[in-house]
């Protein structure tokens, strides 16, 4: 006779407060033959905290195919698991990928357990408009690999969201600001539901000065949202075309940009001049 295969539950786990987590998650933790999860020693703290003695197995980036197949086997023996990182949502900048993408293709059923996220517990208080947003996880650590994938980011017409860890907050926020401006809007979450949460809301500038004047406060767990880039100077030159723009106005001059912008992206050159004037006004 054949098993039927069990579920794979992917259950968000508290971003530091540990009582932030839902009843369905810890019933779903306890009645679950196995958690897998990123570090044993890690999430054996919030099973305490919780009284939840089912056994865990470590399940990372480094093993996901191997240990990945091997869940799908006690899966597919009828097991129920359930899958959990060191922090919030699996798979938000967290493994769970391969072992989701398995499950998919032998046919197994996945069940969300939602809860924390770093990246929308910050949308939530950042005061910023959340109508569209583009999460991009953590950019590059290098700074010049950062800029350029900056460049490519910015301006952006949604909320722009990303992570970044204490050792590279400043260089970063300073890689932004050369990017974005620095009088540009942003809000930043640092130690959510900690004991020293704190959050920022202002320009690049004043949220630069802040970590810079009491550098205490460059420690802990960030995420950063950037306010969307308005269109503000010329709604008619598409967002691609004041891109390219931006691009070329510091290597030739605005009526060769302008033409170049026109033509490239099929778009009014007169309109295209305008929008170089009225960047070069507001620098
Ligand atoms: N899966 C997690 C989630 O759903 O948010 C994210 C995991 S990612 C490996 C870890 C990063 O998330 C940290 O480096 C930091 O940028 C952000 N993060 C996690 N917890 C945070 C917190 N309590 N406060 C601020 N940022 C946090």
């Amino acid at each position: 006779m054949e098993n039927t295969p069990g579920i794979l539950y992917i259950v968000a786990t508290p971003i530091g407060n540990l009582n932030d987590i839902s009843f369905r998650a810890l019933e779903t933790l306890n009645k679950c033959d196995l958690i897998a999860c990123e570090d044993t020693r890690h999430t054996k703290r919030l099973c305490q905290h919780h009284d939840i003695r089912t056994p865990l197995q470590a399940y990372h980036q480094h093993n996901e195919h191997q240990a990945g197949q091997k869940l799908i086997d006690r899966l597919n023996c009828g097991e129920h698991i359930a899958l959990v990182s060191d922090a919030g949502t699996p798979l938000i900048s967290d493994p769970g990928y391969v072992v989701v993408q398995l499950a998919h293709q032998a046919g197994i059923q996945v069940s969300p357990i939602p809860g924390p996220s770093a990246l929308i517990s910050l949308l939530s208080v950042a005061g910023l408009d959340t109508s569209s947003i583009q999460f991009e996880g953590f950019l590059p650590n290098k700074s010049s690999q950062r800029l350029s994938a900056l460049k490519q980011l910015l301006p952006c017409q949604s909320t722009l969201v990303i992570y970044e860890s204490s050792h590279r907050i400043l260089a970063c926020l300073n890689d932004i600001s050369n990017i974005a401006g620095s009088d540009h809007l942003m809000a930043m979450g640092r130690e959510l539901t900690k004991t020293f949460e704190t959050i920022y809301h202002g320009s690049i500038d004043q949220v630069l000065t802040q970590l810079t004047d009491n550098p205490v406060q460059q420690k802990g767990e960030f995420v950063i949202a950037i306010s969307a880039t308005k269109p503000t100077v010329n709604e008619s030159v598409p967002l691609i075309a004041q891109k390219l723009a931006l691009t070329l106005m510091p290597l030739l001059p605005p009526k060769i940009v302008s033409k170049i912008v026109g033509s490239h992206h099929d778009c009014n050159k007169k309109q295209v001049y305008q929008f170089i004037l009225d960047q070069q006004a507001s620098e």
